[in-house]
């Protein structure tokens, strides 16, 4: 049976904005155009005067951008969207729209590297004050907030430690004390999760992953009120110039037509693969929302419609020689950063650790697992071979 969600995604992600292309074409042009023209000296002005309405250049407004946009705020029951260059472009632009010099915000402890950096390093240069807090509680909100607090920025659930924060909570404290609130819904997408509905102001993502989804363009997107976002459009945008190709937008538009497609399987066998590691009596641990063993299990049910492909599992051994060899022995997930394409992903934290220092006790076996669209009985029989390998 075809659910409402469903008939609403394909509604937007196949016809919305898609009746007058010229000659009926059926994709969408691409407009390859960094200025556009103007028939009369009055309407030159005009444009001129609502930057954010109009095509005047492409470093602003885009018609095939735009197109993208407008599906992607449908998407995420946005009044408005705005694409950028990546997704730590949306995540810099958002935050910074709403600090100025002697603001205060919160952070979770747990948010992507470069979302951390800007609240730990780089908004001190500017007198900007940071909390950070675990999150999972909303105690840690009321406590960090301070008369000054003009953003919580949340990550839900975090990309490495899947924690997720109690949305609807942090969204009517943040009302109630004139507090903006922004959220990286990269891992949920659209698809799972629209925390504009539970009251947060602002979206961001990282088009990179789902969005995009075939790990061939870099991207990201805000979404939020048209005054939130004619306002990030104006005091940061423009003057920053984090500008998406229209080439990009394309690629994008082409990824979404099969976004509502792509999740369920991802959420399928990020589910297999995640049960069938806790199985197994050499996996210590198993990270990943919607597994009933997750300690935020509950509110994962109350939050998700559903869960993406990542996931993170902990193997019993200590022993860095064990994590190599069996790393080495995987075929059919590709070892690579990132994650979100049509395939999957084998990504051990030993890689990332430096050589020349001690790697960190709770670094050495925790890896990361990206389910992607594979026959799960392959990507099954491909772990237990490389399991199988170090026991
Ligand atoms: C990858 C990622 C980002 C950064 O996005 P880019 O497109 O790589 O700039 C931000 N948040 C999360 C959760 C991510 O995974």
């Amino acid at each position: 049976m075809i659910q409402n969600a469903d008939y609403e995604m394909t509604e937007i992600l196949h016809h919305m904005g898609e009746d007058n292309f010229p000659e009926h074409a059926v994709a969408p042009p691409i407009f390859q155009s960094s200025i556009f023209s103007f028939q009369t000296f009055e309407a030159f002005r005009e444009a001129l005067a609502n930057e954010d309405e109009h095509y005047i250049y492409t470093r602003g407004n885009n018609p095939t951008v735009n197109l993208c946009e407008e599906k992607i705020a449908a998407l995420e029951h946005a009044q408005k969207a705005k694409l950028v260059s990546s997704g730590v472009a949306a995540i810099s632009c958002a935050a910074m729209a709403f600090l100025k010099q002697g603001d205060h915000a919160v952070c979770v402890n747990s948010a992507y590297g470069w979302a951390r950096y800007l609240f730990q390093t780089y908004l001190s240069r500017f007198g900007i004050e940071v909390t950070f807090v675990e999150g999972t509680q909303i105690e840690e909100f009321e406590n960090a907030v301070r008369p000054n607090t003009k953003l919580i920025y949340l990550e839900s659930p975090a990309s490495f430690t899947f924690t997720l924060q109690p949305l609807r909570q942090v969204a009517a404290l943040a009302k109630s004390r004139g507090i903006r609130t922004i959220i990286d819904n990269t891992w949920a997408t659209p698809v799972f999760q629209n925390p504009l509905d539970m009251g947060i102001d602002l979206v961001v993502h990282s088009v990179s992953k789902y969005l995009g989804g075939n790990s061939d363009v870099i991207a990201g997107v805000i979404c939020g009120s048209k005054e939130d976002i004619v306002r990030i459009f104006r005091t940061e945008f423009l003057p920053m110039g984090p500008v998406i190709d229209p080439f990009a937008a394309w690629l994008i538009l082409r990824n979404l037509r099969t976004l509502h497609v792509r999740m369920p399987i991802h959420y399928r066998n990020a589910l297999e693969l995640a049960r069938f590691l806790e199985d197994r009596d050499d996996v210590e641990s198993v990270s990943y929302p919607l597994l009933p063993s997750f300690p935020q299990y509950e509110l994962a049910r109350e939050q998700f419609r559903g869960g993406s492909g990542l996931f993170s599992f902990r193997l019993r051994t200590r022993d860095p020689e064990k994590i190599k060899k069996m790393t080495n022995r995987i075929r059919f997930f590709k070892l690579a950063v990132s994650w979100g394409g049509y395939e999957s992903l084998f990504d051990p934290s030993l890689v990332h650790c430096r050589t020349d220092q001690e790697v960190p006790e709770d670094k050495i076996s925790l890896i990361r697992v990206h389910a992607g669209l594979e026959d799960v009985e392959l990507l099954k029989r491909d772990l237990t071979q490389a399991l199988d390998a170090i026991r």
